[in-house]
């Protein structure tokens, strides 16, 4: 009659993908103090980076505002898991305000690695995206003088006041290799700076982009889940499409076009770190529309990190 017959899809699914130890516990936090303490729970900026997990804990009463100016006096803070300048801080704790901070503590731990930079008289070299949330906090956190370096060409401009005193540090969810690029860069320039290399990207980052590599060499086209915003979930879509893989990140099933799948029978698929695995499987279940759907699990790092919770919600 004229009908295709319907087309089988092999889809493989990245490992590891989706939620990091840091989004886990951010979650986690908003949660057992809604429970705790009781709606309305004020959250500092979108917890993680992700449309859905934003919605679901707001119809649970969260209360996300862009600035401490929005939380009336004496409501339950939480601060995202992106991390915050002192000044948001210094604003929380002038007005006696219960906080409870979601930093994660790899973003933390960047903070106190710049400020021991600081401390020795170095200028601080920030490589990371101008107007992230994480950015904006590590600025904030680091008493001294902090040039954001963006790219290759940023660093090759860059003027510093002593070159001998120079250090620098990273965003965590940024791209391995670009980064290693603006590294190099930044020692050609100023062979005396000192840095991390590239640890200052989290495990998490590393590990799904690491993924994306593997996934990439055994598929026609990747899909990334996670939102617009979610700085990892780009990274991951970039190295999918630098390995000449049409690669589209999209928040859920409801996303998917029918065009990107002409002429394909392998699909990648991965999650940022602030994606829910629910999405993954609503998305496999989306593919159906296309054809049959055979699953399979690529073998990657496994990752059993897990993080403490701050002291205010422990025990619930
Ligand atoms: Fe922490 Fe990395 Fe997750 Fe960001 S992506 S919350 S730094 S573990």
């Amino acid at each position: 009659d004229g009908s295709q017959p319907p087309k089988a899809l092999r889809v493989i699914l990245a490992q590891p993908r989706g939620f990091c130890a840091g989004v886990e516990r951010a979650i986690d936090i908003v949660e057992r103090a809604l429970n705790k303490f009781g709606p309305p729970i004020y959250v500092r900026h979108e917890i993680v980076h992700n449309r859905h997990v934003v919605e679901d804990l707001r119809a649970r009463g969260a209360v996300f505002v862009d600035e401490l100016d929005e939380v009336p006096e004496g409501a339950w803070t939480v601060f995202s898991a992106h991390g915050v300048a002192r000044k948001v801080v210094q604003a929380a704790a002038d007005r006696t305000l219960p906080v409870i901070d979601a930093t994660c503590p790899l973003v933390a731990k960047v903070h106190a690695e710049g400020r021991r930079y600081a401390s020795q008289g170095r200028e601080i070299v920030l490589i990371g995206h101008a107007g992230h949330a994480e950015v904006e906090g590590t600025i904030g956190q680091i008493d001294g003088t902090v040039y954001l370096v963006q790219t290759v060409e940023d660093a090759e401009k860059l003027q510093v006041q002593d070159p001998a005193k120079l250090s620098y540090i990273t965003q965590t969810t940024l791209s391995v290799d670009d980064t290693r690029g603006i590294i190099s860069a930044l020692k050609l320039r100023f062979p005396e700076i000192v840095g991390p290399d590239v640890k200052d990207i989290c495990y998490a980052t590393q590990n799904r982009q690491e993924a994306v590599h593997h996934l990439a060499a055994l598929v026609d086209l990747i899909l990334v889940v996670g939102s617009k915003n979610s700085s990892n979930s780009n990274r991951l879509r970039e190295i999918g499409t630098e390995l000449g893989r049409p690669a589209y990140l999209i928040d859920d099933a409801s996303a998917l076009q029918a065009e990107w799948f002409h002429g394909v029978t392998k699909v990648g698929l991965t999650a940022g770190a602030s994606a829910p695995e629910v999405l993954v499987q609503g998305v496999i279940e989306g593919l159906k529309q296309f054809g049959r759907v055979d699953i399979e699990l690529l073998s990657g790092t496994p990752e059993d990190v897990k993080f403490k919770l701050p002291a205010e919600v422990a025990e619930v």
